[in-house]
């Protein structure tokens, strides 16, 4: 779905589609950023890297490497020093979008608002018995 906004880099109003999250000049510089630490990168030597040296040789933005990293155009999993922050708690991660405390937090989560519902379900189930066992008295 396309909508006009305006670029969370430079303020221009642009359209807003799946594929592009800033406007079209931005999105140009962000491919040259993206070119200059991709091939700082692919040296074998900077494989160990952590993403404060990545900042400090090509002078690309963190939040943008961690973007890359989140969309996988970069892949954390390759560079043992590098990751970006769990959605949820800031927490460095180098997989998926939340790390792995933050998951069984929200599998617990989960599992306590199924087991919720479910004794919901059938107190209600219940009531609806009684209910209708009293009414047949009648
Ligand atoms: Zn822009
Ligand atoms: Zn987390």
């Amino acid at each position: 779905m396309e909508q006009v906004v305006n670029c969370p880099r430079c303020g221009d109003l642009y359209m807003k589609n799946a594929f592009r999250d800033v406007c079209s000049k931005c999105s140009k510089e962000e491919e040259i950023m993206y070119e200059t630490v991709y091939k700082f990168l692919k040296q074998r030597e900077n494989r160990a890297a952590t993403i404060e040296r990545v900042v400090e040789v090509t002078g690309v933005d963190e939040t943008l490497i961690h973007k890359w990293m989140k969309k996988g155009r970069l892949h954390a999993t390759h560079f043992p020093n590098m990751g970006y922050p769990c959605d949820n708690c800031g927490a460095i991660i180098n997989k998926g979008k939340l790390c792995t405390p933050c998951v069984d937090q929200i599998e617990r989560d989960l599992k306590r608002i199924q087991q919720e519902e479910e004794f919901e379900r059938k107190k209600k189930l219940n009531d609806q018995a009684t209910y209708h066992a009293y009414n047949k008295d009648k």
